[in-house]
Parts: C-alpha cells; structure tokens; sequence
C-alpha cells in the first residue's frame, strides 16, 4: 500500500488518542475532519481498499464536471490531516476494550502497530469483521450490496459503549455525499457528547466576523 502524499505521518505508540476512525472512505474522513476541527485528538486507519478510488464522481457537489475517485479519496485524506488528524495506513485487525468497562479501546494493526482510542467510529464500508468480532448488534442492510449493517441509534451509536459508526457500514446509501454527511453528523454528536453540549463547527468569512 502506498503512502497517500501529503498524510506522512510518524506512529507514535505513546499517544492516546480520543477517537479513531477506521476507515478512510469518504464517511471516515469525513468523520476525522470533524473530530479534529472539535479539538479531540484524532487517528483516522485504513488500509487503502475504498471502492471509491475505482470510482468517477459526478453526483458530489460542488464537483459539476465531476471528480476522479483517486483524487477524492487523496484530496479527503489529506483534508483530515490538515483538520489535526493523524493518518496511519494498515488494516485494524482487532479491537479491544483497555482496562474496566470505561477504560478505552485497544486497536491492533496487522503489521503489529497498536493505537488507543477512548472512543471509535467504524467506517469500514463493506467490512463487518471489526464490527461481528466485537458483537455488535447488526442489522438487515437495505442497499443492494450491504445486506447487514451495524445497527446504530439516531446519534450513530452501536449497541457497545464508545463505539460509534457511520456510513455505509451503518446502513447509509452508499454515495460520497451522503456517507460523508452521515460521517459528519455522527462526529458532530460524538464531539457534542464530549464537550456536554451540542457544538457547531462554523466558520465566517473574515470580512463578516464584525458584522
Ligand atoms: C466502482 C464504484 C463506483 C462508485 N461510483 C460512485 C459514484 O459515482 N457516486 C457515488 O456517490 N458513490 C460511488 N461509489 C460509492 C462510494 O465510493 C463509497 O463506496 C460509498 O459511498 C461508501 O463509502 P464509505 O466511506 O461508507 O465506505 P468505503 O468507501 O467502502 O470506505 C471504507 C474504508 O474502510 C477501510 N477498512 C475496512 N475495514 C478496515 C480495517 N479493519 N482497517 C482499516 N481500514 C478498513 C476500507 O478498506 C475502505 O478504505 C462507487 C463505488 C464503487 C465501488
């Protein structure tokens, strides 16, 4: 798998991380923008498999001549390191709970690499094997090629404390934009938990700050 130019990023197997995302589709980067421009410390993983690099784009606003797939999904990753998220490329083989119930997460890379997290978003699109190895509660799928889905709350929640999914893992029809709104939001409302209120990430135009 080659480094995505512009996500270079040293492993650090000191750092806590408040949230992991896993999974780097368009849902996942997504979701780290979010968790990072919220101010949690943030690693988004994954292993380089989006279907979206086999993709041309040409129902993602504001994109009307339409978007390459690979210069999405490149263009979105390095987005998230801009927004303060650590990018590490590999594939989550297993997630543990750290410690007692409240305790974080564990989350074990194939080539031995280890992360801790306080809470994870799974954004692992076609892939439940994170999801079925934990025990989440799934459920019926109504897109074509996702017949099972992790099952998740309004806010994106799984049925395990700390562990949150979005997009089409978690039943979102799987196009860039609405997998990319539903990481969004799931983030949002991670973040919103976090902070003990709702948050909003808006910025203004320099010119209006004063207005
Ligand atoms: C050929 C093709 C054409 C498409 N064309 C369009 C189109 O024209 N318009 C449109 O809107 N959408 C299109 N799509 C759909 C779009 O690309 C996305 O696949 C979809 O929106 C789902 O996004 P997602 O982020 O939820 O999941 P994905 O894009 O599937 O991303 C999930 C990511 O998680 C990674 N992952 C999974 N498990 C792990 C793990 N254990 N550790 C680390 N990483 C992991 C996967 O490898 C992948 O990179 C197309 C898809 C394909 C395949």
């Amino acid at each position: 798998m080659s480094q995505v130019e512009g996500t270079n990023h040293t492993y650090n197997e000191e750092a806590c991380y408040e949230v992991a995302v896993v999974g780097g589709g368009a849902a996942g980067t997504s979701a780290a923008v979010f968790t990072a421009r919220g101010g949690l410390r943030t690693v988004l993983v994954d292993d380089g498999q989006s279907g979206v690099q086999r993709a041309m784009l040409h129902n993602h606003i504001p994109y009307a001549d339409g978007i390459a797939g690979p210069d999405f999904y490149r263009l979105s990753l390095q987005q998230a390191v801009k927004a303060g998220a650590a990018v590490e490329q590999g594939k989550v083989v297993s997630l543990n709970r750290q410690g007692q119930d409240d305790g974080g997460w564990v989350l074990q890379l194939e080539d031995g690499r280890r992360l801790e997290a306080q809470a994870v978003i799974l954004c692992t699109g076609k892939a439940l094997d994170l999801a079925k190895a934990l025990g989440l509660e799934l459920a019926a799928g109504r897109e074509r090629r996702y017949p099972d889905v992790i099952k998740v709350d309004s806010d994106g929640r799984t049925s395990l404390p700390g562990i949150w999914a979005a997009g089409a893992v978690a039943g979102v029809t799987p196009h860039t934009i609405a997998v990319a709104g539903d990481g969004a939001r799931v983030a949002i409302n991670l973040v919103s938990e976090k902070k003990g209120q709702r948050w909003v990430d808006h910025d203004v135009l320099p010119a209006m700050a004063h207005s």
